[in-house]
């Protein structure tokens, strides 16, 4: 994939980049490896300053790095806004309990015949990140922060379409104070991961992106004997059972099929209903698709922005005609519009069956799927019925349904009554083909770490 920003909004292309040679690749990599001897033996202290500094730099920046994401993959610039804010308070968020999460936890001396035993969390070295373009910032900001409290240092392999945001990071995280060499921004294709995770000096990787990226990480990976995380696609489910407020839950799944333009792995895309209740919530849920305004991301009214690529809306829209063709009903949206940039429809479509693509496949667009369901072990048997398993959500007032769901559907997450979103305080992460480690809170932190036994007799 050529290393360019172009405007979704437009279809122009503004900015192209040469990928890095062999050898500027190589002095990166040998950057990130000098620059571990140094940072690992900071103190988490320095290192929460620096990342301080970051957040600040974050803040006073935020709406040119706003115009910058919109520009680059068409969020609306308000949702861009919201997405540096969060990944301010992030950095704040590690730099405030890193020191706690990396303690030294001590053990039952006496049960081990130790006179002294704990664990220690220590950085294992440069790490790669290969990212995705939704939330450019964001995405990357997540590993970052723990990795570079925890003392590992990063060298990111950003998405093709998003070179200058990955090259603000680069810059953001110099200016805040951290080593040269601490953070890194690789102008590579995908076709550059191969070397550098083969790469002895480079320790582990994380990849947040499509099944296809992630099974091919994993198996240079298992090659290579090296640790990864995995965050991959999701289908997740939103099941609204007959107790739940309707107008709420239609109004969040309207939000939560939307948000990002419909380009997020835990957007809620199959929308499961109990019978009961179907068709005042189809009515609304439709009704506020429909109300949505598409159009320019910069423009403080609109909604939902263009799609991040040509292909990217091909495909969700090949999706939709494949349901159509084979009987589904499409209860609003479902025409590709005409003119410049990558604009599709909010759109639900319902009468879904095994045999369509939709009912298997992750939908990257703001398609809903609505299915009509006659019990709770019918909702989870749908629910679960995916070869995903990233967020989840359940809407009902009815506390034993609510502690059932939390057990039942097969997810990373849980989400009652709201939609699925992610935390610095809570992990995040999936399981099944959505991928498997956690990102955020302490133990997104500790993925990166040796995680070491101390024994003192
Ligand atoms: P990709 O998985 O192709 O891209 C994500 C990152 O992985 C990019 O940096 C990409 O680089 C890199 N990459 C792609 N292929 C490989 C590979 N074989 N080996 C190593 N790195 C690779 O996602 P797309 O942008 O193509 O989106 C396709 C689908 O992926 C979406 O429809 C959605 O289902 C899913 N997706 C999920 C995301 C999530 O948040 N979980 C985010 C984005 C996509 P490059 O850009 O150079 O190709």
């Amino acid at each position: 994939m050529r290393i360019a920003t172009t405007n979704p909004a437009t279809g122009e292309v503004l900015k192209s980049y040469e990928p890095m040679s062999t050898e500027q690749l190589e002095a990166a990599i040998e950057r990130a490896d000098l620059a571990f001897r140094d940072l690992h033996r900071t103190t988490v202290a320095q290192r929460g300053r620096w990342l301080g500094a970051a957040a600040d730099l974050l803040d006073a920046e935020r709406d040119d790095t706003a115009r910058l994401m919109t520009t680059e993959m068409g969020k609306t610039y308000a949702a861009a806004q919201a997405e540096v804010t969060k990944c301010a308070s992030a950095c704040r968020f590690y730099a405030a309990h890193a020191e706690r999460m990396l303690a030294d936890e001590p053990a039952d001396a006496r049960a081990v015949n130790a006179t002294r035993a704990f664990v220690r969390y220590q950085p294992i070295g440069p790490v790669l990140a290969v990212m995705p373009w939704n939330f450019p910032l964001w995405q990357v900001m997540r590993f970052a922060a723990p990795a570079l409290m925890a003392g590992n240092t990063g060298l990111l392999k950003h998405a093709s379409n998003v070179p200058q945001t990955a090259l603000y990071l680069e810059d953001l995280f110099r200016r805040a104070g951290f080593v040269e060499g601490a953070f890194t921004t690789l102008l590579v294709g995908s076709d550059a991961v191969d070397r550098i995770l083969s790469d002895p000096r480079v320790r582990a990787a994380t990849l947040t992106g499509s099944e296809r990226a992630g099974r091919s990480i994993a198996q240079i990976a298992g090659r290579e004997l090296k640790k990864t995380v995995l965050e991959l696609g999701g289908s997740d489910p939103f099941v609204v059972m007959p107790s739940a407020d309707l107008d709420r839950a239609a109004e969040v799944a309207t939000t939560a099929r939307c948000q990002n333009n419909g380009q997020s792995c835990i957007a809620a895309k199959r929308f499961i209903v109990h019978t009961d209740v179907f068709d005042a919530f189809a009515e609304k849920f439709a009704a506020n698709m429909a109300a949505l305004r598409v159009g320019d991301p910069m423009d403080a009214g609109t909604d939902v922005g263009p799609l991040a690529s040509s292909g990217g809306r091909d495909e969700v829209h090949a999706q939709v005609r494949d349901a159509v063709d084979h009987g589904a009903t499409v209860l609003c949206g479902g025409e590709k519009p005409a003119g410049d940039g990558w604009f599709y429809p909010p759109t639900v479509v319902t009468d879904l069956t095994p045999q369509m693509r939709m009912w298997t496949e992750e939908v990257f667009g703001p398609v809903a799927g609505l299915y009509r369901v006659s019990s709770y072990a019918e909702a989870i048997e749908v629910a679960n019925g995916t070869a995903f398993g990233l967020g989840s959500n359940a809407w009902t007032t009815d506390p034993d349904e609510q502690e059932r769901f939390a057990t039942d559907l097969d997810a990373g997450s849980v989400f009652v009554n709201g939609m699925t979103t992610s935390f610095p305080e809570l992990p995040f992460g999936g399981v099944k083909n959505s991928g498997y480690g956690r990102e955020l809170s302490a133990l997104g932190m500790r993925e990166f770490c040796n995680t070491k036994t101390v024994w003192v007799g």
